[in-house]
Protein backbone atom coordinates (compact mmCIF):
# COMPACT_ATOMS: atom_id res chain seq x y z
CA UNK A 1 0.00 0.00 0.00
CA UNK A 2 1.60 3.68 -0.67
CA UNK A 3 2.51 5.40 2.01
CA UNK A 4 0.73 9.21 2.21
CA UNK A 5 1.78 9.49 5.71
CA UNK A 6 3.79 12.61 5.93
CA UNK A 7 5.35 11.75 9.65
CA UNK A 8 6.34 8.27 8.43
CA UNK A 9 8.29 9.74 5.19
CA UNK A 10 11.42 10.94 4.62
CA UNK A 11 12.82 14.45 3.62
CA UNK A 12 13.86 12.93 0.29
CA UNK A 13 10.68 11.62 -0.64
CA UNK A 14 8.54 14.97 0.04
CA UNK A 15 10.66 16.81 -1.89
CA UNK A 16 9.87 14.18 -4.70
CA UNK A 17 6.29 15.24 -3.73
CA UNK A 18 6.12 18.18 -4.10
CA UNK A 19 8.19 18.31 -7.71
CA UNK A 20 5.09 15.91 -8.71
CA UNK A 21 2.74 18.88 -7.39
CA UNK A 22 0.93 16.76 -4.77
CA UNK A 23 -1.77 17.60 -2.66
CA UNK A 24 -1.22 17.91 0.71
CA UNK A 25 -3.81 17.11 3.54
CA UNK A 26 -3.47 18.94 6.62
CA UNK A 27 -5.89 18.07 9.01
CA UNK A 28 -7.00 19.78 11.98
CA UNK A 29 -9.36 18.61 14.80
CA UNK A 30 -9.59 18.81 18.76
CA UNK A 31 -8.89 16.62 21.76
CA UNK A 32 -12.38 17.26 23.94
CA UNK A 33 -14.80 15.61 25.63
CA UNK A 34 -16.79 13.07 23.58
CA UNK A 35 -19.44 11.62 26.35
CA UNK A 36 -18.87 9.10 28.64
CA UNK A 37 -18.30 6.43 26.06
CA UNK A 38 -15.74 7.67 23.46
CA UNK A 39 -11.96 9.09 23.92
CA UNK A 40 -11.21 12.89 24.25
CA UNK A 41 -8.87 12.44 20.34
CA UNK A 42 -12.55 10.66 18.86
CA UNK A 43 -12.04 14.36 15.88
CA UNK A 44 -8.69 13.57 15.83
CA UNK A 45 -8.72 9.88 15.43
CA UNK A 46 -11.57 10.21 12.77
CA UNK A 47 -9.82 12.95 10.81
CA UNK A 48 -6.98 11.06 10.77
CA UNK A 49 -8.56 7.95 9.39
CA UNK A 50 -10.26 10.09 6.62
CA UNK A 51 -7.14 12.08 5.79
CA UNK A 52 -5.44 8.42 4.81
CA UNK A 53 -7.85 6.61 3.43
CA UNK A 54 -9.32 9.30 1.30
CA UNK A 55 -5.19 10.27 0.21
CA UNK A 56 -4.81 6.40 -0.92
CA UNK A 57 -7.77 6.48 -3.03
CA UNK A 58 -6.86 9.58 -4.36
CA UNK A 59 -3.36 8.75 -5.00
CA UNK A 60 -3.41 7.56 -8.54
CA UNK A 61 -5.37 9.91 -10.14
CA UNK A 62 -2.91 12.80 -7.95
CA UNK A 63 -0.38 12.15 -5.36
CA UNK A 64 -1.77 13.04 -1.84
CA UNK A 65 0.11 13.19 1.10
CA UNK A 66 -1.44 13.76 4.60
CA UNK A 67 0.34 15.90 7.39
CA UNK A 68 0.17 15.43 10.88
CA UNK A 69 -2.99 16.23 11.95
CA UNK A 70 -3.15 19.75 14.52
CA UNK A 71 -4.95 18.21 17.36
CA UNK A 72 -5.26 21.56 19.14
CA UNK A 73 -8.49 23.01 18.01
CA UNK A 74 -11.30 25.56 19.32
CA UNK A 75 -12.91 23.61 22.18
CA UNK A 76 -13.95 26.36 24.54
CA UNK A 77 -17.68 24.99 24.23
CA UNK A 78 -16.95 22.26 25.83
CA UNK A 79 -14.56 22.97 28.72
CA UNK A 80 -17.49 22.82 31.36
CA UNK A 81 -17.26 18.90 30.58
CA UNK A 82 -13.96 18.95 31.31
CA UNK A 83 -10.90 16.71 29.49
CA UNK A 84 -10.75 19.62 27.15
CA UNK A 85 -7.62 21.42 25.73
CA UNK A 86 -8.75 24.61 24.17
CA UNK A 87 -6.44 27.78 22.29
CA UNK A 88 -7.35 30.64 21.37
CA UNK A 89 -8.69 32.29 17.97
CA UNK A 90 -5.55 34.12 17.79
CA UNK A 91 -3.25 30.81 18.14
CA UNK A 92 -5.66 28.66 16.04
CA UNK A 93 -4.96 31.32 13.29
CA UNK A 94 -1.23 31.86 13.77
CA UNK A 95 -0.78 27.98 14.02
CA UNK A 96 -2.69 27.12 10.76
CA UNK A 97 -0.80 30.39 9.04
CA UNK A 98 2.47 29.35 9.75
CA UNK A 99 1.96 25.41 8.34
CA UNK A 100 0.28 26.35 5.18
CA UNK A 101 3.32 29.09 4.97
CA UNK A 102 5.74 26.43 5.37
CA UNK A 103 4.14 23.94 2.82
CA UNK A 104 4.14 26.50 0.29
CA UNK A 105 7.88 26.99 1.36
CA UNK A 106 8.15 23.50 0.59
CA UNK A 107 7.10 23.50 -2.84
CA UNK A 108 3.40 22.96 -2.20
CA UNK A 109 0.96 24.44 -4.46
CA UNK A 110 -2.56 23.10 -3.49
CA UNK A 111 -3.47 22.22 0.39
CA UNK A 112 -6.47 21.14 1.43
CA UNK A 113 -7.33 21.75 5.01
CA UNK A 114 -9.52 18.72 6.05
CA UNK A 115 -11.29 19.62 9.51
CA UNK A 116 -13.30 17.20 11.71
CA UNK A 117 -14.20 19.08 14.45
CA UNK A 118 -17.47 21.72 14.03
CA UNK A 119 -15.97 24.49 16.95
CA UNK A 120 -13.30 24.52 13.84
CA UNK A 121 -15.61 25.61 11.30
CA UNK A 122 -15.84 29.16 11.35
CA UNK A 123 -12.54 29.44 12.13
CA UNK A 124 -11.17 27.30 9.07
CA UNK A 125 -12.99 29.55 6.70
CA UNK A 126 -12.19 33.11 8.32
CA UNK A 127 -8.52 31.59 8.20
CA UNK A 128 -8.47 30.23 4.29
CA UNK A 129 -10.65 33.97 3.39
CA UNK A 130 -7.42 35.50 4.90
CA UNK A 131 -4.60 33.56 3.55
CA UNK A 132 -5.88 32.84 -0.26
CA UNK A 133 -5.30 36.33 -1.73
CA UNK A 134 -2.15 37.11 -0.80
CA UNK A 135 -0.39 33.47 -1.20
CA UNK A 136 0.83 31.78 -3.97
CA UNK A 137 -1.42 28.47 -3.85
CA UNK A 138 -4.88 26.90 -4.01
CA UNK A 139 -6.31 26.44 -0.43
CA UNK A 140 -9.41 24.71 -0.02
CA UNK A 141 -11.17 24.00 3.20
CA UNK A 142 -13.62 20.84 3.80
CA UNK A 143 -15.29 19.45 7.28
CA UNK A 144 -15.66 16.03 5.63
CA UNK A 145 -19.13 15.38 7.43
CA UNK A 146 -20.12 18.11 5.37
CA UNK A 147 -19.10 17.39 2.27
CA UNK A 148 -20.85 13.53 1.90
CA UNK A 149 -23.52 15.05 4.09
CA UNK A 150 -26.13 12.83 1.87
CA UNK A 151 -24.08 9.98 2.08
CA UNK A 152 -24.20 10.09 6.08
CA UNK A 153 -28.13 10.62 5.91
CA UNK A 154 -28.36 7.23 3.75
CA UNK A 155 -26.36 5.45 6.65
CA UNK A 156 -27.92 7.05 9.44
CA UNK A 157 -30.83 5.43 11.01
CA UNK A 158 -31.84 7.92 14.04
CA UNK A 159 -29.80 11.26 12.69
CA UNK A 160 -30.10 13.07 9.37
CA UNK A 161 -26.34 14.29 10.18
CA UNK A 162 -23.07 14.12 12.57
CA UNK A 163 -23.73 15.23 16.47
CA UNK A 164 -21.52 15.25 18.98
CA UNK A 165 -20.34 11.26 20.78
CA UNK A 166 -23.41 10.29 18.85
CA UNK A 167 -24.65 7.78 16.51
CA UNK A 168 -22.27 8.77 13.74
CA UNK A 169 -18.98 9.21 15.60
CA UNK A 170 -19.76 5.97 18.12
CA UNK A 171 -20.12 4.04 15.04
CA UNK A 172 -16.69 5.46 13.29
CA UNK A 173 -14.98 4.80 16.70
CA UNK A 174 -15.99 1.15 16.91
CA UNK A 175 -14.48 0.65 13.21
CA UNK A 176 -11.03 2.58 13.79
CA UNK A 177 -10.77 2.34 17.98
CA UNK A 178 -12.96 -0.77 19.24
CA UNK A 179 -11.07 -1.06 22.38
CA UNK A 180 -11.92 2.70 23.20
CA UNK A 181 -15.66 3.10 22.56
CA UNK A 182 -16.78 1.93 26.34
CA UNK A 183 -20.33 -0.20 24.40
CA UNK A 184 -21.05 -0.63 28.05
CA UNK A 185 -24.67 0.89 28.58
CA UNK A 186 -24.74 3.18 25.26
CA UNK A 187 -28.86 3.05 25.39
CA UNK A 188 -28.43 5.27 28.41
CA UNK A 189 -26.75 8.02 27.09
CA UNK A 190 -28.65 8.98 23.95
CA UNK A 191 -30.08 12.37 23.57
CA UNK A 192 -32.67 13.53 20.98
CA UNK A 193 -30.60 16.49 18.93
CA UNK A 194 -33.73 18.47 18.55
CA UNK A 195 -33.06 20.83 21.39
CA UNK A 196 -29.77 21.18 19.91
CA UNK A 197 -31.30 22.71 16.97
CA UNK A 198 -30.77 26.26 18.58
CA UNK A 199 -27.76 25.29 20.42
CA UNK A 200 -25.65 28.61 18.24
CA UNK A 201 -29.20 30.25 17.41
CA UNK A 202 -30.88 33.40 18.15
CA UNK A 203 -34.10 34.95 16.25
CA UNK A 204 -34.95 33.59 13.45
CA UNK A 205 -31.83 33.28 11.44
CA UNK A 206 -28.98 35.16 13.81
CA UNK A 207 -26.20 33.69 15.98
CA UNK A 208 -25.24 33.09 19.39
CA UNK A 209 -22.28 31.47 21.23
CA UNK A 210 -23.37 29.01 23.85
CA UNK A 211 -21.02 26.19 25.69
CA UNK A 212 -21.99 23.06 25.31
CA UNK A 213 -24.15 21.86 27.99
CA UNK A 214 -26.87 23.95 26.67
CA UNK A 215 -27.91 21.57 25.04
CA UNK A 216 -26.72 18.18 26.77
CA UNK A 217 -26.51 17.04 30.26
CA UNK A 218 -23.85 14.55 29.44
CA UNK A 219 -21.40 15.43 26.35
CA UNK A 220 -23.41 13.72 24.15
CA UNK A 221 -25.88 15.35 21.29
CA UNK A 222 -27.77 12.66 19.49
CA UNK A 223 -28.17 8.36 19.71
CA UNK A 224 -25.03 6.26 20.65
CA UNK A 225 -26.85 3.09 21.15
CA UNK A 226 -27.89 3.01 17.29
CA UNK A 227 -23.85 3.14 16.44
CA UNK A 228 -22.36 0.04 14.91
CA UNK A 229 -19.14 -1.04 13.32
CA UNK A 230 -20.47 -1.87 10.34
CA UNK A 231 -22.44 1.44 10.22
CA UNK A 232 -19.18 3.01 11.44
CA UNK A 233 -17.15 1.24 8.55
CA UNK A 234 -19.56 2.67 5.80
CA UNK A 235 -19.48 6.09 6.64
CA UNK A 236 -15.67 6.50 6.66
CA UNK A 237 -15.05 4.67 3.53
CA UNK A 238 -18.12 7.10 2.07
CA UNK A 239 -16.21 9.85 3.58
CA UNK A 240 -12.91 9.11 1.88
CA UNK A 241 -14.28 8.26 -1.66
CA UNK A 242 -15.64 11.92 -1.22
CA UNK A 243 -12.82 13.64 -0.57
CA UNK A 244 -10.40 11.56 -3.12
CA UNK A 245 -13.17 12.76 -5.81
CA UNK A 246 -12.93 16.16 -4.15
CA UNK A 247 -9.09 16.09 -4.79
CA UNK A 248 -8.55 14.31 -8.00
CA UNK A 249 -11.37 16.30 -9.45
CA UNK A 250 -9.18 19.22 -11.42
CA UNK A 251 -11.85 21.61 -10.69
CA UNK A 252 -11.46 21.49 -7.18
CA UNK A 253 -7.77 23.34 -8.38
CA UNK A 254 -8.04 25.60 -11.32
CA UNK A 255 -7.67 28.88 -11.18
CA UNK A 256 -10.48 31.25 -10.42
CA UNK A 257 -11.71 32.84 -13.84
CA UNK A 258 -11.52 36.40 -14.63
CA UNK A 259 -14.62 37.84 -16.28
CA UNK A 260 -13.22 41.71 -16.28
CA UNK A 261 -14.10 43.06 -19.96
CA UNK A 262 -12.54 45.78 -21.98
CA UNK A 263 -10.56 48.09 -19.72
CA UNK A 264 -10.15 46.16 -16.62
CA UNK A 265 -8.85 42.82 -17.92
CA UNK A 266 -5.79 42.45 -17.23
CA UNK A 267 -4.99 45.15 -14.28
CA UNK A 268 -3.27 42.78 -11.61
CA UNK A 269 -5.54 42.28 -7.94
CA UNK A 270 -2.77 39.96 -6.51
CA UNK A 271 0.47 41.41 -6.25
ZN1 LIG B 1 -16.42 14.86 17.59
Amino acid sequence: MVEVEWSRMKAQELRALAEQNAVVILPIASIEQHGPHLPTMTDTRLGQEVAVRAARKAYDRRPTVVAPVVWSGLSEHHMPFGGTLTISHATFRALIRDLIQTLIRLGFRDILVSNSHGGNIIAMQQILDELAPELDATLVGTTYPMEVADAFADLLEDQTMVGHACEAETSMMLACEPDLVDTSDLASLTNDMAGGVRFLKAGKASYRWRPFPHMTANGVAGAPEKASLEKGEAMLEASAVGLADMIADPETWVAPSDMRGEGIAGVPFRT
